[in-house]
């Protein structure tokens, strides 16, 4: 039996039904209804968080924010993630200038933003990578210092808490994303969480074109509101996202107790002050002590039927579509590990015999080498 790499959770049927029979009643489908209201009010108290946008997407919610802030030149980033990332700073006219990553938890390294900082810079846009939270103070100490604005891609942070705060309550804007491949979805979908009204005010606008009113468009935005079946799927979700974790964490503690003990295979040490939420389970094949590739093990996995992900490989900063315009050599730890990373399987309710197959497939290649 083939092992996909994740597999979107579901409610019950009964469940998403109940909660869509308002939208046959209203007719009601999108733009700001009801199931987006309950929605919005449902986060913003899960998390504590001042103010919560909903969008479409968390492409468009990264993208927006960036116009909404109306910053210019420089963003200070990293090449270790998504597409998405380096092409919300792309697309609004702004040049990514990217910090090379921690070897710890693959985030962005703290020490080495400031000598990135020139007068064209206007913020720093990390990543919470693999739910693996970034140096959060070291970084809103740097942005105080210098007048950066801080935005976080949060894709992978919902249902996480640092010192008591939700994780994408960090930041001038966090952006999560809700896609149907996250731990906590509605199907596709995104949100901002962000603490200034007048912020709030222009991403409302934008992710409805620009339209402040009837009679005035004050900006060119787009169209990335959520709709009414999305939100009612994220309503559901919602109620169901401590099990979710719960069945995750089953997942992630065998692998651990199984992976833990291979040499030249890394782990991502669980970080201090962080409740997790399982998102991810990223191992490094460092092939000098492994005596294997990580490509070999990719192939390995992929003859057992085990489809794992290369994830992120390749950095953005060497996308086909920037020709050859940034440069790899500047993220050496970047560079390493995306040329030796690979995520695992793992969605909730992955059968623990899997896991174990999983983990034995490369168990053998390390006594094979
Ligand atoms: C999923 C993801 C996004 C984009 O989110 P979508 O909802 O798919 O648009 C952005 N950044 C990272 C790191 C992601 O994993």
């Amino acid at each position: 039996m083939s092992i996909m790499v994740t597999r979107s959770s579901m409610p019950p049927i009964e469940e998403y039904i109940e909660e869509i029979r308002d939208i046959w009643q209203s007719r009601w489908l999108t733009n700001m209804g009801e199931k987006h209201q309950e929605l919005q009010k449902a986060l913003k108290a899960y998390m504590k968080a001042e103010y919560v946008e909903l969008l479409v997407n968390g492409h468009m919610s990264l993208e927006l924010t960036l116009q909404a802030m109306n910053l210019t030149g420089e963003v200070i980033t990293t090449p270790f993630t998504f597409a998405s990332t380096t092409h919300a700073i792309v697309r609004n006219g702004l040049t990514p200038v990217f910090c090379d990553i921690r070897e710890e938890d693959y985030t962005m390294d703290a020490s080495k933003i400031e000598p990135l900082i020139t007068d064209r810079t206007s913020a720093i846009l990390p990543v919470h990578v693999y739910g693996n939270v970034c140096a959060v103070e070291e970084i809103g100490r740097i942005a105080k210092k210098y007048g950066l604005k801080v935005i976080y891609d949060a894709a992978h942070t919902f249902g996480e808490w640092y010192k008591g705060r939700a994780v994408a309550d960090y930041g001038d804007a966090a952006c999560l994303s809700f896609h149907a491949t996250k731990v906590f979805h509605t199907i596709e979908g995104g949100a901002v969480v962000y603490h200034d009204a007048e912020l709030g005010q222009k991403l409302y606008d934008l992710k409805n074109f620009g339209i402040h009113d009837a009679e005035h468009v004050e900006a060119v935005g787009a169209n990335a509101k959520m709709n009414e079946f999305a939100a009612a799927m994220g309503l559901c979700n919602l109620r169901h996202l401590d099990e979710e974790m719960e069945k995750r964490k089953c997942v992630v503690l065998a692998y651990r107790e199984q992976l833990e003990g291979i040499k030249g295979i890394r782990l991502c040490t669980p970080q201090k002050d962080l409740v997790p939420n399982y998102a991810y389970f990223p191992i490094v094949v460092e092939e000098n002590v492994f005596g294997k590739t990580r490509n070999e093990v990719f192939e390995a996995l992929a003859e057992a039927d085990i489809k794992a992900r290369k994830y992120f490989y390749p950095l953005t900063n060497t996308f086909d579509c920037f020709h050859g315009k940034y440069d790899a050599d500047a993220t050496p730890v970047a560079r390493h590990i995306a040329n030796r990373v690979l995520a695992l399987p793992l969605y909730a309710g992955l059968p623990a015999g899997d896991a174990r197959r999983i983990c034995s497939t490369i168990a053998v290649l390390a006594d094979a080498s």
